[in-house]
């Protein structure tokens, strides 16, 4: 398939919960709403609005486009808080902080690009969740700009395959997955377990 010229760093977010949930999202355009995606969007309109305030430690830049040419990646960082040299990432979630590390991986490749953009160090952001109403800071160590950079390389060599990919081994996933009705993954389990048999 014909490669794009920049991934939207929300799809990284799909594809570190599971590579198949990348593809339905990104390839096939699939996407099942279901109450928490529409929670997840009705929360962030008031983020999305671009603008800029000032503060007393600086501004805060609101809904900023951003790319990384060398990555090959866009997209927006609902809000960037600037103080100084310093820029602070900020994105909104809907629920609380899950398990796993994709919330950070998206806010590291925001990171990234305002780092390549601005070529002003960016080394911490935040991530508010709304459900917990917490605010968890996230440092941009190098093992995580290490599996942000890792998980763009995956997602472009998923694309240049052109298949697509099996069903995550960790199922806890798929019982809070909004593409579940489309993927089947019991279903297709049942059926692979009844052709081997
Ligand atoms: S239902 Fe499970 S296997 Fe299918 S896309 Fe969702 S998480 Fe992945």
């Amino acid at each position: 398939m014909e490669l794009p010229d920049y991934l939207p760093i929300s799809y990284l977010n799909q594809l570190l919960y599971c590579e198949r949930r990348f593809w339905y999202m990104y390839v096939l355009g699939e996407l099942a709403v279901n109450a928490a995606l529409l929670e997840g969007a009705l929360r962030h309109e008031h983020a999305d609005q671009p603008g800029t305030e000032r503060i007393e430690e600086g501004r805060v830049v609101r809904r900023l486009a951003v790319f990384s040419d060398r990555l090959r990646i866009n997209g927006f960082c609902d809000l960037v808080e600037e103080a100084g040299d310093v820029l602070r990432p900020v994105e909104y979630k809907r629920g609380k902080q899950g398990r796993w590390d994709n919330d950070q991986v998206q806010l590291c490749a925001q990171a990234l690009c305002l780092e390549e953009q601005t070529g002003r160090p960016t080394l911490l952001g935040e991530i508010y969740y709304y459900r917990s109403r917490r605010r968890i800071e996230v440092l941009f160590t190098q093992e995580l700009r290490a599996r942000t950079e890792a998980a763009i390389r995956r997602a472009y060599a998923l694309l240049e395959a052109g298949a697509l990919p099996p069903h995550t081994r960790q199922r806890a996933r798929c019982g809070e997955c909004s593409i579940e009705p489309i993927c089947l993954p019991k279903e297709t389990e049942q059926l692979l377990t009844a052709e081997r048999s």
